[in-house]
């Protein structure tokens, strides 16, 4: 997970990833803690604006194109994740996710979290706009489900139980591990001729708009953001360069073998 601050109002939107059906629907009701209500109602679905919609057209593209790969890479053992998009606030099988929560994968439910107000914070707060930075965002996010599905998240929970001490660490290689099979996806968008069959295709300057977020979300940079300093035993997730180490290792190779942040 990635801790910020991210204002808005509530609007859960459910991403249907099979029928292709992009829809809204509230699935918490309540008042709005913003004057920015439209969206806002205590059931049936909600109209989402037009950049809310070119935004689950952008998820819903990714979320496919991503999956196929990892099907095509791990075969029988890959199962398909749901992407919920919310605002503000989500119960999930991982609990609540408040405000200040962003994007996250629940191992719970095997379901994906995305905020769309991350991707605001994205390009307001942090500098990083652009299509592909929110795909980045994304690709890490489905990059938690592979280590789930192929064991490594759990076995990486069970060695961070019997010790503590090193938790922090071994979250960061989990995380860059991620980084880097977003940037495996990227190597595959990044193949000229893939829009005309279909699929997600990179457009120039995208990879740099990847990095850019990258380098953006690191831990270094989001506690000197938040608090100043710069505390290194606490890093979640990786410095800015490490992350954008890993995402550019898997970028170039388009091999998640190259992804091995534990033998590091
Ligand atoms: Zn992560």
């Amino acid at each position: 997970m990635i801790p910020l601050g991210i204002g808005g109002f509530i609007v859960v939107a459910l991403l249907s990833m099979f029928t292709g059906v992009n829809f809204f629907d509230i699935l918490g009701g309540g008042s709005s803690p913003s004057p920015d209500s439209t969206a806002v109602g205590t059931s049936g679905r909600v109209n989402a604006s037009p950049s809310e919609e070119k935004m689950v057209d952008m998820v819903d593209a990714v979320a496919r194109d991503d999956q196929e790969l990892w099907s095509q890479l791990l075969g029988g053992r890959y199962e398909q994740t749901k992407v919920v998009l919310f605002r503000d606030s989500i119960q999930s099988a991982c609990g609540y996710a408040g405000a200040a929560t962003g994007p996250f994968y629940c191992p719970g439910d095997h379901k994906v979290y995305l905020d769309l107000g991350f991707f605001d914070e994205l390009d307001r707060r942090f500098g990083a706009p652009g299509d592909f930075a929110q795909a980045y965002v994304l690709a890490h996010e489905i990059g938690h489900h592979v280590q789930t599905l192929t064991g490594t998240e759990g076995q990486l929970r069970n060695a961070q139980r019997s010790n503590p001490g090193s938790a922090n660490a071994m979250s960061v290689r989990l995380e860059l591990q991620a980084d880097c099979y977003a940037g495996v996806w990227g190597h595959r968008a990044a193949q000229q001729g893939r829009a005309a069959a279909g699929g997600v295709e990179l457009d120039p300057g995208d990879v740099e708009e990847g990095l850019r977020a990258a380098a953006a979300i690191g831990d270094d940079r989001l506690q000197k953001l938040g608090t100043g300093r710069v505390m290194p035993e606490k890093f979640t997730h990786g410095s800015s360069e490490q992350r954008v180490t890993w995402f550019r290792r898997g970028l170039e190779s388009g091999d998640p073998k190259a992804c091995n942040t534990f033998d590091q």
